[in-house]
């Protein structure tokens, strides 16, 4: 091969720096990222975070929704490992499921590998993981990229930002982060080493984008726990907290809480009794870290109960929504409590959080949210905090990632603002070259969504999904007929109405009108183009759909079963 003289000795060698997301860049939820390797006439690869995100209205009947891995399916000979930046669901959340296709080494620190290994046996998941626990700092090969772990600050023990080193150039991924001066559980930002690191120069910069739309920095999280110390000491009654059952600073601020107001904690739901165990494990709380159960409950005086509760976000199981409609078997709230959302709504949930904030109301119970008092702090860096970063890692490159399109754009324009010379606007699929030279997207990869569903797993394309939420809009209307070979009927058509009205305005059993109209559509055809099936079937189909939408507005789904009986 030809030399080109204006290269870099061994450039050619050196190969090239690749970045591509496949969940996670124009969306907050489902991470998956993939660097690159491209050298030798080989590209090898390296996953950070394989997380889940969770299914709106559009998706009726979904469990979870993950990202589509067919692209490092087919290519993984070429992956060298995932490796988990922290144990938030978005991050880790698909690994139990999606492993067995990729059968790689999973890194991970003993927090998320603990939450990990909790999960598989709760869960009954029948997989050998191959684990390797890394520690908060450590630096190590896998394959061709040599990756470090730099400690960030987050909302969950352990977050981590990687970089990510390789012959073609230097990645900074940042993982999700904020700064906090006062973390409460786990060390602060390492800002020294982020310091010799953009010393030693980064080509990109791989960065959370969830608050680039908000300006200055956020509290710390021992403020929220004074805060929330300063409000359970003034309420009277019960007073119940719910928060993000991983965020073990706030569990361990609601503990220290209980005992500066001279209360008992106590736990409800499973989500935070398996956060706290691995926590006490791995040392994030302390070993005598002691608090009681639901069935304690009935036990102490109404005055000395802080209860700790899943569901901050409505979910319709768990522990807060049960004691919200005075279901849960042992804990009932009443008038005067207090409960405190130590959290914020996830865009999606403002629904069901509302549902349970109404039926709290209903009871008589005072609800404090952030809205009203300092509450909660989010987990990623606003506009101040991102400047500070730049500042230490001097970056000659922003790739905004862990946001939607807005927050991506946004986050370009600020980087700008601060000097950064260079961004690209991924999206999940995009092939963007970080190093060497300009990085640009060179080119594009397939990418999608996967849907749990029960035990299966379907395209995000699968029909079932489109007709299950067809079904809810306008239910279905099924017709049986059996015919004879001469074309009569042979029974009576059987007709099944489901999610559709039962009487028309003049209270007319629609039942009885679909059947009048569909036997009338079906003599009316000639006799001997009767025996044809599928013209019978549509002329059922045409006349009972016609009929229940001029007396209804609307067209449900119509199925007709025809069966001919031989004399
Ligand atoms: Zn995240
Ligand atoms: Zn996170």
């Amino acid at each position: 091969m030809a030399k080109t003289g204006n290269k870099k000795p061994n450039s050619e060698n050196a190969g090239e720096l690749l970045f591509l997301p496949l969940g996670g860049v124009g969306e907050i939820g489902m991470n998956l990222y993939l660097y690159g390797l491209d050298s030798g006439g080989r590209r090898q690869w390296l996953m950070v975070d394989l997380g889940i995100t969770f299914p709106g209205e559009r998706e009726p009947g979904v469990d979870v929704i993950m990202p589509d891995i067919r692209f490092i399916e087919e290519e993984r000979k070429n992956l060298s490992a995932i490796i988990l930046s922290h144990a938030h669901e978005d991050h880790f959340g698909a690994l139990l499921d999606l492993w067995p296709r990729l059968g790689v080494p999973v890194y991970a620190t003993a927090f998320t590998a603990g939450l990990l290994k909790a999960k598989i046996a709760e869960w009954g998941y029948d997989i050998d993981l191959p684990l390797k626990i890394i520690k908060q700092g450590s630096r190590f090969d896998v394959g061709p990229f040599n990756v470090e772990l730099v400690t960030m600050t987050h909302s969950i023990p352990e977050p981590n930002a990687l970089v990510i080193r390789t012959s073609a150039g230097t990645a900074l991924h940042t993982g999700d982060w904020k700064l906090d001066s006062e973390p409460v559980v786990g060390s602060l930002t390492d800002e020294k080493r982020l310091r010799e690191i953009g010393e030693e120069g980064i080509d990109a910069m791989v960065c959370d984008s969830t608050n680039a739309l908000r300006g200055g920095s956020s509290p710390t999280e021992g403020e929220i726990g004074r805060s929330l110390t300063e409000l359970i000491g003034k309420a009277k009654g019960r007073v119940a907290v719910t928060t993000f059952a991983s965020n073990v600073a706030r569990i361990k601020s609601i503990g220290l809480a209980a005992k500066a107001t001279g209360r008992r904690l106590l736990v409800a739901g499973r989500a935070l009794n398996r956060v706290i165990d691995v926590a006490i494990e791995t040392g994030h709380l302390p070993a005598k870290f002691k608090y009681y159960g639901p069935d304690d409950y009935g036990y102490l005086p109404r005055e000395e109960v802080l209860l700790l509760c899943t569901g901050s976000q409505g979910e319709y199981r768990a522990a807060l929504a049960r004691i919200a409609n005075d279901e849960h078997r042992s804990i009932h709230l009443a008038r005067g409590d207090t409960v405190i959302f130590s959290s914020r709504t996830i865009p999606g949930n403002e629904k069901s959080v509302g549902y349970i904030q109404n039926a709290l109301a209903d009871l008589g119970v005072n609800i404090i949210t952030d809205q009203e008092a300092l509450v909660h702090v989010t987990g990623h860096p606003r506009r101040s905090e991102l400047k500070k970063l730049y500042g230490w890692c001097k970056p000659e490159a922003i790739i905004p990632m862990h946001g939607e399109a807005r927050h991506l754009e946004e986050h370009r324009r600020f980087a700008a603002k601060q000097g950064i010379k260079a961004s690209v606007s991924a999206r999940n699929g995009s092939i963007v070259k970080l190093a060497p030279g300009q990085p640009q997207i060179i080119d594009e990869a397939p990418s999608g969504r996967i849907y749990r569903d029960g035990h299966l797993f379907l395209g995000a394309d699968a029909s079932a999904i489109t007709e299950r939420r067809k079904l809810s809009y306008v239910g279905i209307i099924v017709v049986s007929l059996l015919m004879t070979e001469h074309g009569e009927f042979y029974t009576e058509p059987s007709i099944i109405l489901d999610g559709v009205p039962e009487l028309d305005a003049m209270g007319v059993p629609l039942r009885d009108e679909i059947l009048d109209s569909l036997e009338g559509a079906v003599l009316s055809i000639p006799k001997k183009r009767r025996k044809n099936i599928d013209t019978v079937r549509e002329a059922a189909r045409r006349a009972a759909r016609g009929t229940v939408f001029r007396a209804w507005g609307k067209k449900p789904i119509c199925k007709v079963l025809v069966e001919v009986i031989s004399d």
